[in-house]
């Protein structure tokens, strides 16, 4: 992560508040070398890919520099899917958040002119779309640029690969001589070079370097996973691996308390570390992991810099890193002295190009991880629910209460077994989930390797993403979460015995 704090940057104060309540702590490497360079008005050309934090990259300086009171479009930024337009626009709302009067306006293939035109003609200061549907409203005349300040080319090399490049270089044509670029592009093939050439004398060159480190004794798994399951994912990945001390990675201060919350509810001993937290207080949450009185921590990139925990035997990474440095830091935070340790990474669909960038960067494989079936996992909850239930049968108070059942099934002339099911369904009502009776649901699979060649107009199969409101966005939006089951209880309210590493386990 970058040394500079975000209101170094020369941003708006409007964006530097909408970014501070989103609870981004640092600016992100990418965000650190781009934001100087577009807030003094140069064109850029960035070799980044997703999940670097590169739409803040872009978005922030430039929504620092237009007036946002002209409800004209001002920034234009073309994006290869759907998917990725409506992403940027919630990306661009949320920065534009402490703006009064501020529209920003998807606009992609595959959806009705109408809303589209009535959204324009209502005015937007911001623009996301593909390219094709830009270029149609551009010659009916609905898309007017001559107010343009900037315009972005997102996945610049995707829309090569798509076949939208000639569709990208008329837009170009048609932005006026003296405005701003940017082009974003995970890869730089000729093509790419060659409209940067053109259209981006003089640009500023920011690209992330890394150097390759092996991160020995550190096993490194992937889990693909869609970003609504990634709590669910996470709970079952607690539930089976046999954890001493785990670290777990997100992306903001906020998503450190919020997570650690579901997971103190979930029944674990959990800590939120974090930029807002004291320094005394930071001491005390680590000293606490060390101790065994917290087992899981839910920290940032920041926050967790230098942490030396031997007791840490998992490091989960809820989110991506922003980049391979972080990565490496990350895992670097388990195998500590001399031990063994096991990184697992969790990536949605979007962000599956990461893994061969992080294998290269580590220079070794990610093992695919396997969440247990169903059926295995209710079979591992039937066994953990046996032992705990054994751990109780020499407890002084068996004896009395043997004698206590007896009576009462005498009386009632019951089975004793039933009456040992009567208490257990006791046990369930004042505790739901406790009982390991029902087979859990199967999450979701997502594959590992990258989705298949998307068309022109639609999206991206395997991908689903609810459409933005008609007519574009106003204020925040916020995906919501998810709910698990609860975790059997154990004495002292943690689960009593973790389950025997499973068989694929032991052969990786
Ligand atoms: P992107 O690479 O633009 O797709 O961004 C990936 C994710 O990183 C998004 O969820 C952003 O909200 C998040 N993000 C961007 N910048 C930061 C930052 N400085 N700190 C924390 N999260 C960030």
């Amino acid at each position: 992560m970058s040394e500079l704090s975000f209101a170094e940057l020369g941003l708006d104060p409007a964006v530097l508040e909408a970014v501070s309540a989103i609870g981004y702590e640092t600016p992100t490497p990418i965000q650190a070398q781009c934001i100087p360079a577009l807030i003094a008005g140069k064109h850029l050309l960035g070799v980044a890919q997703t999940g670097t934090g590169k739409t803040a990259a872009f978005a922030l300086p430039l929504l620092s520099r237009i007036d946002a009171s002209v409800s004209e479009p001002q920034i234009l930024v073309l994006a290869p899917t759907r998917e990725l337009a409506i992403q940027v626009a919630e990306a661009f709302t949320s920065y534009a958040s402490k703006f009064r009067h501020f529209h920003v306006l998807p606009i992609y293939g595959g959806q009705d002119f109408y809303p589209q035109i009535k959204g324009l003609k209502r005015g937007a200061q911001v623009i996301v779309g593909t390219p094709g549907r830009m270029l149609d409203h551009l010659r009916k005349g609905t898309l007017k640029l001559g107010n343009l300040k900037a315009l972005v080319l997102d996945e610049a090399d995707e829309m090569l690969r798509m076949g939208f490049i000639d569709d990208v270089e008329a837009i170009l044509a048609k932005t006026p001589e003296n405005c701003q670029r940017a082009l974003f592009s995970a890869t730089m093939p000729p093509q790419i070079k060659k409209v940067a050439q053109t259209y981006l004398r003089d640009a500023v060159e920011v690209k992330i370097e890394s150097e390759t480190r092996t991160v020995e004794r550190i096993s490194q798994y992937v889990l693909p996973v869609y970003a609504e399951r990634k709590l669910d994912a996470l709970t079952r990945i607690l539930e089976v691996e046999p954890i001493e001390g785990a670290i777990i990675f997100v992306r903001t201060k906020a998503e450190t308390t919020l997570l650690a919350e579901k997971l103190g509810a979930r029944g674990h001993a959990v800590a939120p570390l974090n930029g807002d937290l004291n320094q005394r207080q930071r001491e005390q949450t680590v000293e606490d992991l060390k101790r065994g009185k917290k087992d899981i921590i839910v920290a940032t990139d920041v926050a967790a810099r230098g942490l030396d925990v031997p007791r840490i035997t998992h490091v989960i990474n809820y989110d991506v890193p922003y980049d391979t440095e972080a990565y490496i830091h990350r895992v670097g935070r388990t195998g500590r002295a001399g031990r063994e340790g096991k990184a697992i990474l969790l990536v949605t669909p979007r962000e599956r190009s990461w893994l061969r960038t992080l294998e290269r960067a580590t220079n070794s494989p990610m093992m695919p991880y396997e969440l247990p079936s169903p059926v295995e996992l209710k079979k591992m909850r039937e066994e953990q629910f046996e032992t705990q239930l054994m751990g109780f049968a020499e407890d002084k108070k068996l004896a009395k209460s043997m004698a206590l059942l007896d009576e009462i099934a005498e009386r009632n002339e019951m089975d004793i077994a039933m009456v040992a099911g009567a208490l257990a369904c006791w046990m369930e009502a004042m505790q739901p989930g406790s009982l390991p009776l029902e087979q859990p649901e199967a999450l979701p699979v997502v594959s590992a390797t990258p989705p298949p060649r998307r068309d022109r107009k639609g999206g991206r199969p395997g991908e689903f993403r609810k459409g933005p409101p008609k007519g574009g966005y106003k204020g925040r939006s916020k995906p919501g979460g998810s709910g698990t089951r609860g975790k059997p209880p154990g004495k002292g309210g943690k689960p009593a015995g973790k389950r025997p590493p499973r068989q694929s386990d032991a052969k990786r």
